[in-house]
């Protein structure tokens, strides 16, 4: 473990779209009981309530484009705030920009927290076949994906029964766009997060079995 017993951790899960975040996150959470703080399902929050911060995200992220870093750095500083941060959080989707990287590191000095950036790496060609055939529960969140993944009622959930959509920017012009942006602003940010902490761990993301990428990642963070 590489933050000293006691104190708190910032699980920073770092990869292209697709590459497994969200559904790494949510086996960490319930492994640590860690917050999970995907920046991508807040804003997808704030458009689905209309609001400003909604509004103002809501054409970038329809053109597969990043929103601004003011917006999102301050989404996150207040997100680190709610109680359930105590312990520790589990970024997914944030940083993505050396600019938020940059501020993220100033407010974890602050806070006194620990980080433990996670490297899901995988090959662009499976990405883009994964996004594709990607499908969610609107109403639980679950992910499922209709090649290695998929539900046992066609397009219906397995925990609640409510009709699975795929996301609106999981359409294959939009998944090239992201992926782009990914290439150009996030992987530049590799060498400053594998500088910046004090564990950087690149792992593979390519394996089929979700469960073997999450116990090689539950070990890392110390709690395999
Ligand atoms: P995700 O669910 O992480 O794939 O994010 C969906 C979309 O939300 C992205 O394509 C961006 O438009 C926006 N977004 C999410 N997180 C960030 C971030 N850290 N910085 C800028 N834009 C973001």
């Amino acid at each position: 473990m590489p933050a000293s017993e006691g104190s708190r951790v910032a699980v920073i899960l770092f990869g292209a779209p697709g590459s497994g975040k969200g559904t790494q996150a949510k086996v960490l959470q319930k492994c640590t009981g860690f917050a999970h703080i995907s920046t991508g399902d807040i804003l997808r929050g704030h458009v689905a309530a209309g609001d400003a911060v909604g509004g103002e995200a809501q054409a970038l992220m329809e053109a597969g484009r990043l929103v601004s870093d003011e917006l999102v750095n301050g989404l996150v500083r207040e997100r680190l705030q709610r109680p359930d941060c105590a312990a520790g959080f589990i970024l997914d989707g944030y940083p993505r920009t050396v600019r938020q990287a940059e501020v993220l590191n100033q407010l974890l000095s602050s806070l006194k927290v620990a980080s433990v950036v996670v490297h899901l790496s995988v090959d662009y060609n499976r990405i883009i076949v994964r996004l594709a055939s990607r499908r969610q529960c609107p109403r639980c969140g679950a992910v499922y994906n209709l090649d290695s993944r998929p539900p046992k009622v066609g397009g219906i959930c397995d925990l609640d029964g409510e009709p699975l959509v795929a996301r609106d920017d999981d359409r294959e012009d939009l998944i090239r766009r992201r992926l782009e942006a990914y290439e150009q602003e996030t992987k530049p940010l590799v060498d400053y997060l594998a500088r910046s902490g004090p564990v950087y761990k690149e792992v593979n993301g390519n394996r089929d079995s979700p469960e073997e990428v999450a116990e090689e990642i539950c070990r890392l963070v110390g709690v395999g």
